[in-house]
């Protein structure tokens, strides 16, 4: 579980994120929704502490993720040690251009596990049929459709045996034939108990997958409940009028 008490974030003056409280069950699927600019990656990068929050708590299994003590950063190999339980899937893909998309998935194995390059191929293999890549292992990216790329990204990071995966707009850079086929990865995956916070104006998603739906504006958590409460009972108005620009 991931717990979030009175996080706030500052860029400078900009007050990004405002006493945030969220409690992210396990084996649930949580979305975030909310306008650009609410706050959705901050919050979501300061869980896995690549953003690192100024005041509050972010506890990862009772764990409190990036400091040993309030106002205290702990140290780069407890740090790493953390993360290695979080997976974390970008709009943009990120793979390595010159690797096929086994050797992708292979390549963290072997730098980060210190596996060998022989079980790393075969752990990347059943990463990759997992998101329905058997046939294209040995294609270089860009001889992947859009929608492929990504399914390598979640193989890669699933390969590593996360506790959580956070995605970030995982489907915003795609085609609209092909964010289908990444979002029916994502639902399999949930489906299968991985812990998932997704970042997504993907409302049928949200509809459909989510346990819980979490609206942001301007840096503050405005409301955390069912999709239904969420997207078709919302009381606040601010979500109204949200969910209004999608209609
Ligand atoms: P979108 O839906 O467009 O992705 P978002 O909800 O993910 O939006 P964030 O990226 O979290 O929004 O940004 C929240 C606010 O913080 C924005 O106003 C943004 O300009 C600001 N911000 C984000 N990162 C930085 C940074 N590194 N330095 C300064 N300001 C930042
Ligand atoms: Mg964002």
């Amino acid at each position: 579980a991931v717990e979030i008490q009175k996080v706030n974030k500052h860029f400078g003056p900009f007050h990004a994120l405002k006493d945030v409280d969220l409690s992210i069950p396990p084996g649930r699927v949580t979305c975030l929704i909310g306008p650009s600019g609410s706050g959705k990656s901050t919050l979501l990068r300061c869980i896995n502490f690549l953003e690192p929050y100024d005041s509050g708590e972010i506890r990862i299994d009772g764990r409190l993720m990036g400091y040993d003590a309030p106002g205290r950063k702990m140290g780069g190999r407890a740090l790493r040690e953390m993360r290695r339980s979080i997976g974390m899937v970008f709009q943009q893909f990120n793979l390595w251009p010159h690797m096929t998309a086994r050797e992708n998935v292979a390549e963290g194995l072997i730098r980060v596990r210190g596996m060998s390059r022989a079980d790393a191929a075969t752990r990347a293999a059943a990463a990759l049929a997992k998101v329905g890549l058997a046939d294209k292992m040995d294609n270089h990216p860009s001889r992947l459709s859009g929608g492929q790329q990504q399914r390598v990204a979640i193989a890669r990071a699933i390969a590593m045996e996360p506790r959580l995966m956070l995605f970030d707009e995982p489907t915003s850079a795609l085609d609209p034939e092909l964010v289908g086929e990444v979002l029916s990865v994502m639902k399999t995956l949930a489906s299968e108990g991985m812990t998932m916070v997704v970042v997504t104006h993907e409302m049928g998603f949200a509809a459909h997958v989510a346990d819980r739906v979490a609206f942001m504006e301007r840096g503050e958590l405005v409301a955390a409940d069912t999709p239904a409460a969420i997207l078709h009972q919302p009381q606040d108005p601010r979500i109204q009028s949200f969910l209004r620009t999608y209609h």
